[in-house]
């Protein structure tokens, strides 16, 4: 246990963390273990903790892409700390640490006159949630603009450069396991003057605006796009928009959004996922694909459809 004791002594392990307020969707049980990493170190000693006594690993970004069980995760988050939040830039290229937040990189490189990824200022995400879920919008995704990520292997405690090509960065996923921390990036950029970039930015924030309910508890699209298609544009056509289990319901405004109340459980976002999927395919033929994680135990029974009118 000597790893587990290092981590502890130096303050980084925590037990029975609430994780609802590590997501966006603010629900979800504890993790059993919770481990603050601010420093390499701690993923050196951590992979050696793993190691000593195998257990499920989550590495967790800014929580705005997943859905944690009520009754938590049964096993060690990898959180990474401030000590990876950072945005570093030259001629062409900026970096950035794991635990940074995308608007935050955005912001500051477009200040920088580093454009590019002024996509990013409206994904609520981290820089390691976007590598590993090939997170975009607009017309851009990180695929088009990531020169290679910095990848902590929790397995055999090594790190590698991985680019694009060897990420298999595809429609919202990677081939990055569950024991691989993303602990840097680095991006290619264009010059650009800050006020155009600024432009582009409030853009984006005005688009979403709009088109998405802002200010609400989500994790953002709840189904990848089938192919040449909109899983809102679906689901809004299955006459669901609105349609709500427990206290979640389909957004009125994005029907790929589905909006928590705050007295909510996951369970309830599970079976809200579970009964528009199965509507839709019911109505449309299309089997829709979760694009949102779910993390630990949920139980499978879902909601009946409503009675057909
Ligand atoms: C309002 C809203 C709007 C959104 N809009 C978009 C959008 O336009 N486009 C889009 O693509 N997504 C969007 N999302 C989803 C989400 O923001 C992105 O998927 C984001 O990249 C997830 O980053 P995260 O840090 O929150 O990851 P998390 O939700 O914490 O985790 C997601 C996955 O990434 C893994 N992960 C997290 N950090 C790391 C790391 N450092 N190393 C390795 N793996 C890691 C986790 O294990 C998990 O598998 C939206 C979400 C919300 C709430």
């Amino acid at each position: 246990m000597g790893s587990w004791r290092e981590l502890a002594d130096r303050n980084r392990l925590l037990t029975h963390v609430p994780l609802g307020p590590l997501t966006t969707y603010k629900l979800g049980g504890p993790a059993r273990l919770m481990v603050e990493v601010e420093e390499r170190d701690d993923l050196v000693s951590l992979a050696a903790a793993i190691e000593e006594t195998p257990l499920p690993v989550l590495v967790l970004g800014r929580g705005s892409n997943v859905l944690i069980s009520d009754r938590g995760f049964d096993g060690v988050v990898v959180h990474l700390g401030t000590g990876f939040s950072w945005v570093r830039w030259q001629e062409g290229l900026v970096s950035a640490g794991g635990s940074t937040s995308l608007p935050n990189l955005a912001r500051a490189a477009a200040k920088a006159g580093q454009g590019n990824l002024e996509f990013y200022v409206g994904i609520p995400g981290s820089v390691g949630g976007a590598v590993r879920m090939n997170a975009g919008c607009h017309g851009s995704e990180t695929a088009d603009v990531l020169e290679k990520a910095e990848v902590f292997d929790l397995l055999d405690g090594t790190q590698s450069a991985r680019s694009p090509l060897d990420l298999q960065l595809g429609y919202r996923q990677s081939n990055l396991g569950d024991l691989e921390v993303v602990v840097s990036a680095s991006y290619h950029t264009v010059p650009v003057e800050p006020d155009v970039a600024e432009g582009v930015m409030r853009e984006v924030g005005r688009w979403r605006k709009e088109h998405q309910p802002g200010g609400t508890l989500n994790a953002g699209s709840v189904f990848k796009n089938p192919p040449g298609d909109a899983a809102g544009r679906i689901i809004d056509e299955a006459g669901l928009k609105g349609y709500t289990v427990g206290r979640v319901s389909v957004s009125q405004k994005h029907g790929n959004f589905f909006v928590a109340e705050r007295t909510a459980t996951a369970q309830d976002v599970h079976d809200l996922v579970i009964a528009v999927r199965e509507i839709v395919r019911e109505r449309s033929g299309v089997e829709l694909i979760p694009e949102i994680r779910f993390v630990g135990d949920f139980d499978d029974e879902p909601e009946p459809p409503p009675a057909e009118d």
